[in-house]
């Protein structure tokens, strides 16, 4: 199984978090919301070898961090995969919705500097500016729409634009989820869980929660669990060999 989008680092106890998701053979993308938590993150998710970690600036911390941007920039060498990234614009955080344009545009015009790298993209009532962005900077790697809640048309544009998409289990019992996921195409798309923020049950989603994503798909797929499972592992397969490791350890 796989949670392609995980804030790994926000779990009161995550040392155990990543020892039950190992046990179960989760892999996992661990995002991280400010750079400062690069560091940090990859020592504690070091002795899991199915947990890789993504360099983020989540948008809904630009106003206060935005200055980060420059120590996201400085790190993307090294750093296979970018995210949480992206533009959030929610009534809360459209204060610093211009402020959120100039970071992404930065750090993807910095990915597409370092030859591409793997996206996790938060687009929340900000589709269109985050498409904008995309297609202005068509060097900046395999962009992957991170519960996409959009329009049907804005996830058409999304697919026309070579974006790749990752669902969980809050988007998927949804009948909107169920619809876009319905309309992606299959080979595009991977399980998350944006735990802990994503909950269910009013308990905070956990990485081997995506076996409920993956029921889901089987079912919108007209598939069984074991063939969807093989989907999803062949689109990591196929999404890790897009865009190369830059160092040893990623
Ligand atoms: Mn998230």
């Amino acid at each position: 199984m796989i949670d392609f989008h995980s804030h790994i680092d926000l779990y009161p106890q995550p040392a155990d978090v990543l020892a039950e998701a190992s046990r179960q053979g989760c892999y996992i993308l661990a995002v991280t919301t400010t750079p400062l938590a690069w560091d940090g993150t990859r020592s504690l998710v070091a002795p899991f070898s199915r947990v890789r970690v993504a360099l983020g600036l989540h948008p809904e911390l630009v106003g206060e961090r935005h200055k980060e941007v420059d120590v996201l920039v400085n790190r993307i060498p090294e750093a296979r995969y970018v995210g949480e990234i992206g533009l959030d614009g929610s009534r809360r955080h459209r204060a610093s919705f211009a402020m959120q344009e100039t970071v992404l545009s930065k750090v993807l015009a910095a990915c597409a500097d370092n030859g591409g790298r793997i996206l996790s993209i938060h687009s929340r009532a900000a589709e269109d500016g985050v498409l904008d962005a995309l297609q202005a900077h068509p060097d900046a790697g395999v962009p992957v729409l991170h519960w996409f809640s959009g329009s049907r048309r804005a996830l058409d544009r999304a697919i026309e634009l070579g974006c790749w998409f990752s669902a969980g289990p809050a988007m998927l019992k949804t009948k909107k989820g169920q619809t876009l996921v319905q309309a992606m195409p299959r080979e595009r798309v991977l399980t998350e869980t944006d735990g802990p923020f994503a909950r269910s049950a009013d308990q905070p989603l956990m990485p081997w929660n995506v076996t409920d994503a993956e029921a889901r798909l089987a079912t919108l797929w007209e598939t069984n669990v074991v063939a969807t499972r093989a989907q999803l592992r062949a689109n990591l397969t196929k999404l890790t060999g897009l865009i190369p490791a830059p160092s040893d350890d990623q």
